[in-house]
């Protein structure tokens, strides 16, 4: 197709009836009325380019479940509109602070694709009412040059990448300008669901504000093909550092010979895994929730069977920042000696020095406490 690989063309030909999604999966009469009940109160869209990473015949796809809706969204007893309270931690609207040294910026809430685990679906992603207007963006800007302590800012929303490239380098370059301001990250998954957008044309721009990270979501490898792998190409060529966030669904990825292709498949094409998020307790997800114990079960069949920049953190976000998720390789104590087991389950005992013999003691340890953010990295 002509336009194919033009980023507006796949916008404005995004997918959002049931006739343009049977051209690209097979739906049942119960489908159609499931996927029609979840659509009148969560948003949906889906680029071509996505839709066609559809296998059309299976019911349980992993690209289809991310993004087509179910009757499943209405289903759930437990989960929350704002599971991260975050619109209490908005100090002006468009800002989100948590931690004392860094914030989330969020400049718009459309996105390329809709994902049905979306952590923001009910406050904020793909809401018509949520105006992103020019003053509020520059408040958010004011905030951010008003607190010096503030020293590193995610981009996000709704996906940056929605904006052209002017209005988006307009806001970068403000922030740039801030010095306080050391770095500037951006959030967005159009590397996996419109890889077309990363044009040699955004790039060239990005490259102008360095330090730029760009963290996105890549969450099954089916998603890595040569157009997101191109995508990648240009963003690392232009000296971004590529992280990934995927989120850990069941039926989608929430087992290890997935997660260990993705996150190996990731590496190949210049993407470090970074994180794996715990499915929030988010409204309309109780479907895509997995247990804890099955994220740990992964991540000891990540660590020491690949590489170690393979291995992402595993976390659970929360109001109060994100707490890492991690099986313990330590065993025990045996007199002096720490006791602690190998990847592959060898016992290992390792000499333990006893804190008196250290010649200086760390000048400031971070103090955890129940409404203190400690040192975790949230954003
Ligand atoms: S791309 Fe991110 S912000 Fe957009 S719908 Fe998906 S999870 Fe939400």
């Amino acid at each position: 197709m002509k336009d194919w690989n033009d980023w507006n063309w796949q916008l404005a030909n995004r997918i959002t009836t049931l006739e343009q999604l049977e051209k690209y999966t097979d739906l049942t009469k119960e489908e159609r009325v499931s996927i029609k009940e979840a659509s009148f109160r969560f948003t949906w869209a889906i680029t071509p380019y996505f839709a066609g990473l559809i296998d059309r015949t299976d019911r349980h796809c992993p690209i289809r479940m991310q993004v087509v809706p179910t009757a499943e969204e209405l289903f759930d007893d437990a989960g929350v509109a704002d599971p991260l309270d975050e619109e209490k931690h908005a100090p002006v609207e468009l800002v989100i602070r948590v931690y004392p040294d860094r914030v989330a910026f969020c400049i718009g809430n459309r996105c390329p694709t809709y994902c049905r685990h979306c952590l923001r679906k009910e406050t904020m992603v793909g809401k018509p009412d949520r105006e992103f207007s020019d003053d509020k963006v520059a408040a958010g800007i004011r905030y951010i040059r008003e607190h010096a302590e503030i020293r590193d800012v995610l981009l996000t929303g709704g996906d940056p990448l929605m904006m052209p490239d002017d209005r988006l380098e307009d806001i970068i370059r403000r922030l740039h300008a801030i010095p306080s301001v050391e770095v500037i990250r951006i959030g967005s998954r159009a590397p996996c669901t419109l890889p077309q957008r990363i044009t040699p044309e955004l790039c060239k721009m990005l490259e102008k504000y360095h330090p730029i990270y760009l963290n996105t979501q890549f969450n099954h490898p089916r998603e890595i093909t040569p157009e997101a792998e191109q995508a990648c190409a240009r963003l690392a060529s232009a000296g971004i550092p590529l992280g990934n966030q995927s989120v850990l669904l069941r039926g989608i990825n929430d087992n290890l010979p997935t997660m260990k292709k993705l996150c190996q498949q990731l590496m190949r094409i210049r993407v470090r895994p970074y994180y794996i998020y715990q499915c929030q307790t988010l409204t309309g997800t109780r479907h895509l929730r997995t247990p804890i114990e099955r994220g740990l079960k992964i991540m000891r069949g990540l660590q020491g069977y690949t590489s170690g920049l393979a291995v992402p953190k595993y976390v659970l976000d929360t109001p109060y920042g994100k707490i890492p998720i991690a099986p313990s390789y330590v065993v025990g104590r045996e007199g002096n000696k720490m006791v602690l087991c190998t990847y592959n389950g060898n016992i290992w005992r390792e000499e333990n020095p006893p804190e008196e013999q250290n010649v200086s003691q760390p000048q400031e340890m971070p103090q955890p406490s129940a409404s203190c953010a400690c040192s975790s990295d949230r954003l």
